[in-house]
Parts: structure tokens; sequence; C-alpha cells
């Protein structure tokens, strides 16, 4: 029995008293057990017919929640992996998979209040009873008029307090309350819309993996944004879905935008699942609901819809693979999504598609290892020629409130051509500093080693670690004098363009902006109409939405990424501007892609440039290789925060002490306390585990782990294990 508790074990219970002849829950069933003085819900994971304990000391199961499981045989398995590999206690990994409502008791399967007409009701009622309660008649007449039953839900609409109505109308028999189970008839996906006629290279890819359906196998379908990968998913779902199976499509965070569920919604009649972080819990459950039931043919979700159950499951796609929020980093279970979508597919025996513009350099290496079959789609749908890069200097070149003259001057000419432009900062707010120009004073976060950011409109000072968040002061607090912000957010960069290109409407994009549902659709109306020429944004602007009219594109800061301590940054940042540059020239016009940089002679920048991402990424893999970071060897890394640094570094330092005998090909690096060492009030340091080779790895953590939860410091701090972490600090 798997629980929800910290241990890394299951538990043994007897099965409940049955009735003659039932059968004793089976895996994959929800349970109710003791537990210590509380009773929780379980899971059952395996039925055995011994146990360590002696008897006596074992007890019944309480209840069985479900006449069947709520995870079938595949996804418990999958569960089962994930708590493995991720040395996670089991109980807390199937929370992960779970959603709240169903951890909490709700039923399996959705149910409907109805309340029924009786024979005596239905007599009394043509008898003109009762008469005397002018409200029980009214409900009674009301239920009638419905055919002799209706829902709660209508009830509610006739009358808001009709329960007392209905109640009393009960005790004299006349109306039969019930809980109805909502079955919907799994009805045949149809095609709405066939697609169109695909390109050589798309049909190819398609018929490599429909060929391999049926079976386990990997494939990257690598394609620049625009290249046609969401019409190829569309045509294998097609494919599974004719033969009458269940669809996975696992998208980044940000990249579930309403366009894409449109585009499986406009092309298939067919009930969809849709799974992600911004649902309510009642909302995520009756997703999951129709996942778990089958009625939903395909579900479309972020990060943890991996672990959707779906009955007949026939394909996996992992849509923009390389991106970072497949990668849970913090809470409790860390897992990379995209990991697990292999695994799932390898367990269910099915193909899995992993599609991207720039594929992670892990997933690159698994494909030239001949693990992943490399699908590639060169050329863009429709006339659109890739856009051409270039550098900007700026050593040489002056700048201007962060644009540099060349880059203003392109402007001009893309606005005078009719053309849109779309201005890249990875930072939001108005300046990320805010100093005094007397004293040198700089505001603070006090609970971050970080500066405040200002933001201008809002006339606030926040921290973007910690979320603190202040009143921005017009004068320093320490000497007096006055203050003024230092560098560019992207609020500052709408302001300035906004000076310089009068008469020429701007949006900006970024987290500020998009606070609610509808903001982001307004945006990007905005662009679309053409209404706004000039887009100025974060991230966010790389994903998903499609501006054709765009035909440049300003990169301001490349260098963030050049020099990080994390070896994943130059990747990270050679994504952003290919996917940037992806936005420029997808119409019919021609784009272009400027980047600014201090450091243009840079071998990173040079061979993305001359030979775009694929050179890049053989680049960056040779480097790799020659550090020794993965996908060349392995790497665990335990983390720590505490009330102190010391309290950190101090439970690391035990842990790492108590790693007596390291295997070969083992190191164990640190503990460091982490970059931003104090974050939110809390002091991070990390200890890594670096292998050559997975499965001592593996070995070593089972080993290692009990002891490390068994120290002494253990208890005074927050600590986590990440297996395969993405990001280093
Ligand atoms: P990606 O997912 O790689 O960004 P899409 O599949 O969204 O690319 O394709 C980009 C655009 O090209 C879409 O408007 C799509 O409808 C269109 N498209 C894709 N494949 C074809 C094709 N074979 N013929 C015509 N248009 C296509
Ligand atoms: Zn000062
Ligand atoms: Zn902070």
């Amino acid at each position: 029995m798997a629980i929800d508790t910290p241990l890394r074990r299951l538990f043994d219970y007897l099965p409940p008293a049955l009735p003659e002849g039932a059968e004793p829950p089976g895996p994959g069933m929800r349970v109710r057990v003791p537990f210590g003085r509380r009773r929780l819900i379980g899971i059952v994971i395996e039925v055995s017919d011994t146990s360590e304990l002696p008897a006596e000391r074992l007890k019944p199961i309480l209840e069985v929640l479900d006449p069947g499981p709520a995870l079938d045989g595949a996804t418990l398995g999958l569960v089962r992996w994930a708590a493995d590999y991720y040395h996670h206690p089991i109980g807390q990994t199937l929370s992960s998979a779970l959603p709240k409502a169903l951890r909490l008791g709700a039923g399996l399967t959705a149910t409907e209040e109805r309340w029924a007409v009786s024979a005596a009701g239905g007599e009394a009622h043509a008898a003109g009873e009762p008469r005397r309660a002018a409200k029980q008649r009214a409900l009674l007449d009301f239920v009638v008029e419905r055919g002799g039953a209706a829902s709660a839900e209508s009830l509610s609409g006739h009358s808001a307090n009709w329960r007392e109505a209905a109640r009393a109308l009960a005790a004299r028999g006349f109306l039969v309350r019930a809980e109805i189970e909502l079955t919907r008839s799994a009805q045949p996906a149809r095609l709405r819309a066939a697609g169109p006629e695909l390109l050589p290279e798309q049909r190819d890819a398609v018929e490599q993996v429909a060929a391999a359906s049926g079976a386990f196998a990997a494939f990257l379908l690598e394609g620049v944004t625009g290249s046609g990968k969401t019409e190829v998913y569309l045509r294998l779902a097609e494919e599974a879905l004719a033969r009458g199976r269940t669809v996975l499509v696992l998208v980044p965070e940000i990249g579930l935008t309403p366009q894409l569920v449109g585009r499986f919604r406009e092309r298939f009649d067919a009930p969809l699942a849709v799974l992600h972080s911004a649902l309510t819990d009642q909302e995520r459950l009756a997703a999951w609901r129709a996942a778990w039931s089958g009625t939903a043919r395909i579900v479309l979700g972020t990060r943890s819809a991996v672990f959707a159950p779906l009955p007949g499951l026939g394909l996996i796609v992992v849509d923009e693979e390389h991106d970072a929020s497949f990668k849970q980093h913090e809470g409790a279970l860390r897992y990379s999504a995209r990991d697990l979508a292999v695994v799932r597919a390898h367990l269910a025996g099915v193909p899995v598609l992993l599609g991207s513009a720039t594929p992670s350099l892990e997933t690159l290496h698994n494909a030239a290892a001949g693990r992943y079959t490399r699908l590639r789609l060169l050329r863009r749908p429709g006339e659109s020629r890739p856009p051409r890069l270039a550098l900007i200097d700026l050593r040489v070149n002056a700048i201007d409130a962060g644009v540099s003259t060349p880059a203003v001057l392109a402007i001009e000419r893309h606005l005078a051509a009719e053309g849109q432009v779309l201005v890249f900062l990875n930072r939001r707010g108005y300046a990320p500093t805010l100093l005094c120009t007397a004293c040198g004073w700089i505001a603070p976060c006090g609970e971050c080693d970080a500066r405040l950011t200002v933001h201008l409109g809002a006339a606030r000072l926040r921290c973007h670690h910690c979320g603190a968040d202040a009143p921005l002061p017009a004068r320093c607090p320490q000497c007096g004098f006055a203050v003024k912000p230092v560098g560019q957010g992207t609020e500052r960069i709408e302001a300035a363009l906004a000076m310089r290109f009068p008469g020429f409407s701007i949006a900006r994009l970024d987290r500020d902006v998009v606070r609610r549902r509808g903001d982001l659709d307004e945006v990007v109306r905005r662009m679309s109409s053409g209404e706004a020429r000039i887009l100025v944004g974060t991230q966010m602007v790389t994903k998903g939405h499609d501006f054709p009219n765009v035909t440049l594109v300003v990169v301001l800061n490349a260098d963030q990424g050049l020099f990080s301590a994390d070896f994943r940054a130059p990747e990270r940042l050679a994504q952003t501007i290919v996917q940037v540059a992806g936005r420029a020239g997808r119409g019919s016009k021609p784009g272009e892609v400027l980047i600014q940089t201090e450091f243009p002679q840079h071998p990173l920048l040079m061979s993305l440039l001359e030979h775009g991402y694929d050179g890049f990424a053989a680049a960056a893999l040779a480097e790799r290789q020659q550090a020794s970071w993965p996908p060349f060897s392995r790497l665990a890394a335990l983390r720590a925060s505490g009330q102190t640094r010391e309290s950190a570094l101090g439970f690391l330092s035990e842990a790492r002490a108590a790693a007596r005998s390291l295997p070969r090909g083992l190191r164990l690096l640190g503990p460091v306390p982490a970059a931003m060492a104090k974050r939110a009030g809390r002091y991070h340091a990390q200890l890594l585990v670096e292998s050559r080779e997975r499965p001592p790895l593996h070995q070593f953590l089972d080993g290692w782990l009990p002891g490390v939860e068994a120290s002494r410091s253990a208890q005074r701090v927050r600590w986590a294990l990440d297996v395969d972490p993405l990001e280093l600090f």
C-alpha cells in the first residue's frame, strides 16, 4: 500500500471484511486505512500472501473507495518508475500523479444528484397535492413538468432554497433522491476537416512514425517554427484516433495557447481534455475523469499531464521538448515530464514524438547515438524564407536607452516598409537597478542576494526572486539625494521607443502585462490586426503566437547567457535567439534579425551565426564532452536551504561525510552556496553527485539517501534531491 507520507516504503494491510465472493482490492485501487491515529487514503500497489510484520500487528483496510482501480497498470507502472528513478517516496510520488480532489476522496466518476417523482408522488400531484404547502407544490410541479426527474443543478434554478421543499416532499414519499453516474458513451473520434496536403518531408515524418505504431519508438521531429510540426502531430493523432487509440500531447507551460487547443478542436470532432496548472481543483478533477474514463480521446496538457490515465494510449507527442518548463524543479517530486513521456511510451509500447526547432543537447545526443530517430522539416510551407541574422557590436556603436543606432535605423526602415518589429529583452520592469548618484546606494532586496527592480508605471520596487514589493522612493533612504533607475527593462524600452517613434502604436508582452486570461489575447489582437507596429517583450514572445507581418527582430542583449556558472546557459541562449528569430519573416516577406552584443567574437555566437543551431549544438556538445558534463555524465543535486548559511552547508557536509565509499567514476562536488545564496530569506546550497554512468549513480543514491535522511541536521533544513537537474545554482 502506498500512503502519502515522506517514508520511503510501502505499508502492509489486511484485506477488508468482504461480502461473500467479493474480490479483495487490487493494484491501483483507492482504500481508506488506519494510519497512526489518522485515517488516510492509500493506493494498493501489490497484493501479497505474506508480510514481514507478524499477523497480529497488521490492521485491516477500513474501506474500499471505488469499484475499480483509480490508476491502471500502465500509469501505476510509470509512477513506480518515477519514484525509483527520482528517489522519491512512492506515496508522495503517487500524490503528484493524482488530482487533489481524488486524494481527498472525491469519486472517480462524475455523478449527478437527481430528484425523481415516485409513483405516490405522481398520484398526489394529479390530485392537486400537497395543497397547503405552496413551495412544495411548486417544486413538485417543476419536477413533473420536466418528465418526472430533475438534476440538483436545474432545481437550483427553480428556487434558491429548493432543498427544504425537496426534503419535505421526500419525507412524504413523493420525491426520491438519487446519485446518477454520468457515463458518456465513448463516441468514436471523427475528423471535422481534412488537413492540407503534406509536403514531402512532412509525409515522410508521418509515415515513419505511423509505421512504428503498436511498439515503442522515439522520434525527434526537428523543424523551425512554422515548418509544419503541428500539422505532423495532427496527422499522427488522426492516425491513432482512427485505430481507436487515445493521444497524449504535452506542451510547455507557456505554450498551451488557445491557438494550439483550437487547432486540435478544429481538426477533430472528439472529446478533448485540457490539463494545466491554472485549473481549479474541480476543473482538474473533471478533466482527469474524462481522461480516466476514456471519454476524452485526446489529452492536451502541461508537465503533470504525463501522469494522466489514458486507456488505449496510442501516441505521445511532446511539443517544444527543449523547454525548461517540462522540468519540475521545485517542491516534492522533481521530474522531467519530457523524460517521463519517453519512459511512458516505452512502458505502453507506443511511439513518442519529441518536437522542437531547437532540440535540447540531450535529445540531439540520443538521436546521434541512434536511440531516437531524427526527422527534419527543413522547408517552411508557403514561401516564407529563413531570416538573415547579424550581430551589432555594442563596443563600437552608439547606444541610447538600450537600443543601438544601427538597430534604430533598421526599425525605421522596416516600419517605413509596412513591416512590424519585435524587440526582445529578457527582463521585465523599467530598470533592474535603482541607484543613488550621491552615495552609491542600490535598492537591495532584504530577503535575497538581489537588487530590486524598478516598476515605474506601478511606482513600485519589486524583487523578481521572492516577490517583495515596496513603494518607489523619491529620494535615497541613506543620504536623501535623488535616485535614478539604471539599466533597461521592457517597460523602459517601450517608453523609449514610444518617444523615438511617435505615431506608431507599441505593444508590450511580459508577465506584468499579462496578468489575467484575456490580457494575452488583447496583445495578440493588437499585433495581428496591425494596430500595433512594434512589440516589446520577454521570453513570452517566443512561444506560440504567429505574427506573419513581423519582418524585423531585435535581440537587445545576448550577453547574459554567455558567461554563466551554469553549463547549460549557452544552450538556453542559443535556443532563445533561434526561437525569437523564428518570429521574423513568417509571412511572405523575408525577415531580418539583429543581435546586440559586446562579444561579437564569442565562439558560440559565431558558430550560431555561421552554422545555425545545428552548428552551435555540435560545438556545444563537443565542449560538454570535454568537460564531461551531461549528456556525457549523469548528475544529481542534493539541495538544501536553511535559516542560516551554516545550517544549509552543515547539512550538506554531513551528507557528504555519510558517503563513505564512492563507486568508481563517481564524484561529489561541493557543498557550495548557491550563486544567489540568499533567496526569500533562506540560504541555499547544493552538493553535486556526478557519475560517468547511470547505474552506479542510482545504486549510490539508494544506499546513501537513507543515511542523509536520518542525519541529525536533516531536521533543521529543507532538502530535496534533484536527479538530472536542469539548472545549477
Ligand atoms: P510549427 O508547428 O512547426 O510551427 P505548423 O504546423 O503550425 O508549424 O505550420 C505552420 C503553418 O503552415 C500553419 O499555418 C499550418 O496550417 C501551415 N501548414 C503546415 N503544413 C502545411 C502544408 N503541408 N501545406 C500548407 N500549409 C501547411
Ligand atoms: Zn544616497
Ligand atoms: Zn527578494
